[in-house]
């Protein structure tokens, strides 16, 4: 096997893709993402190099300007990013699902306006179901739409938009209540073209981007809250062109991205192992280096067969909807396992640092503050194993 992670049997396009994404990671991101984290700074030039290098328009078909790449190859850049830097994955992700919402489930009219801006990264969507008071629960939105002729009138207050400052493109879960006979089929999903920047938005009355949330980590990237006071949208903004059809749209933008954040486990686990390996082959203690002692060797051999493992789940997860099939449980399974051992192969990588993985001057301190994001978004542990032992019980249904 050699190095962690390889992935056998990807094209030759796949391959130069990723040499082409790890050497940016290697050369623009890594040296300068801990420094950026701490200052807690869009990075701005990163995301330039990643528009020239046609990361935006990645999985958006060929024929609206992008690159017609499958969601392994997403995933497997998501990755490498992920290695070099969690927050910019994440820049990129918000922006994946919305496209891919277009894509899937957009009108034609919708598609030709904001695919091809999209692929070029003039537009930037950010994505918005969750709620001040709900994330797992979203049958409990309470943000309502109202139709008013050729318009909805859109009023409540959304929490937790990564990218909801720097975002053109907010796609919006509300509720719409036009005779769905569940709460799930009286959810609607708008698109909502606004300006980028923070406060009251200049160029949509009514709708306001307080503030970036302080964070612990995942730094650098803007996470905000979204109030929608009278925020009028053009009926032909709902995603598909008809109503009640929101929520399943949205379940479906999560499943990709669900694959997505396993990627990010892999990629932030991966470079928590390079760090903890080099750093044993460096430091002594009782008259060797720590890597000869085998409690740490053990701890080696331990982070390696996690990273391995979560890959070759989050990559098997993405060859099942890349081949068309229904992927809900090995995706929560990639992102249930990926996260819960990103967290685990950090800390040990953390552990291994003594001292030092404490101070700020060293990676893992950041990776430490990053790791837990991992564990509660695109659907919390307990999510994932309410999805997956659904799924088991309908596999595994015996007669009665
Ligand atoms: C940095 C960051 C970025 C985010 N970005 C976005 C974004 O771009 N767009 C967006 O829409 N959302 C985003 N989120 C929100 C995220 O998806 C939610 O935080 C997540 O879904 C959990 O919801 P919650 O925080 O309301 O927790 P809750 O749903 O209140 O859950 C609290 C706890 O209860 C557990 N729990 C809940 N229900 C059950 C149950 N039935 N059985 C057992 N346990 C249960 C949960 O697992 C959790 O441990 C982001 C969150 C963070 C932290």
């Amino acid at each position: 096997m050699g190095r962690l992670a390889q992935t056998e049997g990807l094209t030759e396009i796949q391959r130069d893709i990723l040499a082409t994404v790890r050497d940016f990671v290697d050369k623009e991101i890594i040296p300068v993402a801990t420094e950026l984290e701490h200052r807690d700074e869009y990075p701005t030039a990163i995301v330039e190099g990643m528009k020239q290098l046609g990361l935006f328009g990645l999985t958006i078909p060929e024929e609206y300007g992008g690159l017609g790449e499958s969601l392994l190859t997403y995933a497997l850049v998501v990755e490498e990013i992920a290695r070099g830097w969690m927050s910019v994955s994440g820049i990129v992700n918000t922006h994946f699902i919305v496209a891919h919402m277009i894509n899937a489930h957009g009108t034609q009219e919708q598609k030709d306006h904001f695919l091809p801006k999209m692929a070029a990264g003039e537009i930037r969507g950010a994505f918005s179901m969750s709620e001040p008071g709900l994330g797992s629960d979203v049958s409990a939105i309470s943000t309502k739409g109202v139709r008013d002729g050729e318009f909805y009138v859109l009023n409540g207050q959304k929490m937790w938009l990564t990218n909801g400052g720097t975002s053109t493109l907010v796609a919006v879960l509300c509720r719409t209540d036009e005779g769905g006979s569940t709460p799930y089929k009286n959810m609607t999903t708008f698109l909502i073209e606004k300006t980028a920047g923070f406060g009251p938005n200049p160029t949509v009355p009514g709708l306001t981007v307080p503030g970036k949330i302080e964070k612990m980590g995942y730094k650098g990237v803007d996470t905000t809250e979204l109030v929608l006071q009278d925020v009028r949208i053009p009926a032909n903004r709902i995603l598909g062109g008809v109503p009640g059809r929101g929520f399943y749209q949205m379940m479906d933008g999560v499943e990709v991205g669900r694959v997505n954040v396993a990627a990010r486990g892999c990629g932030v686990a991966r470079r928590a192992f390079e760090l903890g390996v080099s750093y044993a082959q460096q430091r002594s203690t009782f008259g060797k280096k720590i890597a000869e002692h085998q409690a740490i060797q053990f701890k080696l051999a331990e982070m390696a067969t996690k990273v391995e493992a979560a890959h070759q789940m989050m990559v098997m997860a993405a060859r099942k909807k890349d081949g068309g099939e229904r992927n809900d449980l090995e995706a929560g399974m990639a992102k249930y396992l990926a996260s819960e051992y990103c967290k685990e192969v950090v800390e040990d990588a953390f552990r291994i640092h003594g001292g030092y993985g404490f101070s700020k001057e060293y990676e893992i301190e950041r990776l430490y503050r990053e790791a837990p994001m991992l564990l509660i978004g695109e659907g919390t542990a307990e999510i994932q194993k309410m999805i997956i032992g659904r799924r088991l019980l309908e596999e595994y249904r015996i007669a009665e």
